[in-house]
């Protein structure tokens, strides 16, 4: 598919990172088809990240991401979700590549400024978890 999801994290939001993160996605050829700057509640942050319930830092995940704004945004462009997965690089910044969104804005890997789909089928059940059809285009 040519569509994936991201968030722009609490830590990124909070230094002041979104615009730059922004134009970095809108640098790299992706159009945005829904954007909105909002901020999860525990349970919703639960609920986004039920798939890791059973990791060890499924609780560290959930305070953080309820801890500050996020911005979350449904991306297009050909190959959409391999190719953001490149852009933001490793989830651990200190394994990213250079010129990676990881490498120049995330702290650390829990707090790692942005989010990215790993499948197409992931793309549309987080997409769909925040955006409406009349959200959307
Ligand atoms: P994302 O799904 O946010 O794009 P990812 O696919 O690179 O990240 P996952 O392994 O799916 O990484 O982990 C999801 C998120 O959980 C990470 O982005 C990070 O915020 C957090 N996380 C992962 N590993 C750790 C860890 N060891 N300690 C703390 N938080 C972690």
């Amino acid at each position: 598919s040519n569509t994936t999801f991201t968030m722009i994290k609490p830590d990124a939001t909070g230094k002041s990172y979104t615009g730059a993160i922004l134009d970095r996605i809108v640098k790299a050829g992706f159009s945005i088809k829904a954007m909105k700057w909002t901020k999860l509640t525990k349970e919703q942050a639960g609920a986004f990240y039920a798939v890791h319930k059973e990791r060890p830092f499924y609780g560290e995940l959930v305070e953080f991401m309820s801890s500050g704004p996020i911005v979350a945004a449904i991306l297009e462009k050909e190959n959409a979700v391999a190719d953001f997965r490149k852009l933001i690089g490793a989830t651990n910044p200190a394994q990213a590549d250079e010129g990676t969104i990881r490498k120049e804005f995330a702290a650390s890997v829990g707090e790692n400024a942005v989010h990215g789909s790993d499948s197409d089928e992931n793309a549309a059940i987080e997409g769909n978890f925040f955006f409406s059809e009349l959200e959307r285009f």
